[in-house]
């Protein structure tokens, strides 16, 4: 399932019930719309070309919403850029993310077995999953054929 066949983070926001600011809805924008992952700073930087008078704690606040209400995912991305935090939209865990520790290059790879793996888990262990998270450390194709040639 892709993400647009979803509705838009804003419109998940208010079926519960939290309050859009003009602001807030701002930065579901900016998340919605991203092309990768996007770290607090980042995501202030996008917001305030829209709007400039947006704050980091505006920013630090929104993020926290989302994070609790279970539509924004925060991510460490195996620590390739140090202690940095990035954010992206929940989906229900349709990809993995592939980090390249030599080029600091995070990708994602969509498939079907992290849905299987939470039905595993469901069946198994009768645990739930409400969210799934997997990372792949190693060298991108890019940087092991830069090695060989
Ligand atoms: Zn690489
Ligand atoms: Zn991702």
């Amino acid at each position: 399932m892709s993400v647009t066949a979803r509705g838009s983070l804003a419109e998940a926001l208010s079926l519960r019930g939290i309050r859009l600011t003009r602001q807030r809805r701002l930065l579901l924008e900016v998340l919605d719309n991203a092309p990768g992952h996007l770290n607090a700073r980042e995501l202030l930087q996008a917001a305030r070309r829209t709007d400039p008078t947006i704050d980091r704690a505006t920013v630090y606040r929104t993020l926290h919403l989302l994070k609790t209400g279970g539509l924004v995912d925060e991510l460490d991305l195996l620590h390739l850029e140090g202690e940095e935090h990035y954010y992206e939209r929940r989906r229900t865990g349709d990809h993995v993310h592939l980090g390249c520790p030599q080029c600091g290059t995070i990708s994602e790879f969509e498939t079907d077995l992290v849905l299987e793996l939470s039905q595993e888990v469901a069946r198994r262990e009768g645990f739930t999953a409400t969210g799934i998270r997997i990372e792949v450390r190693g060298i991108c194709k890019a940087c092991s054929e830069a090695q060989v040639g």
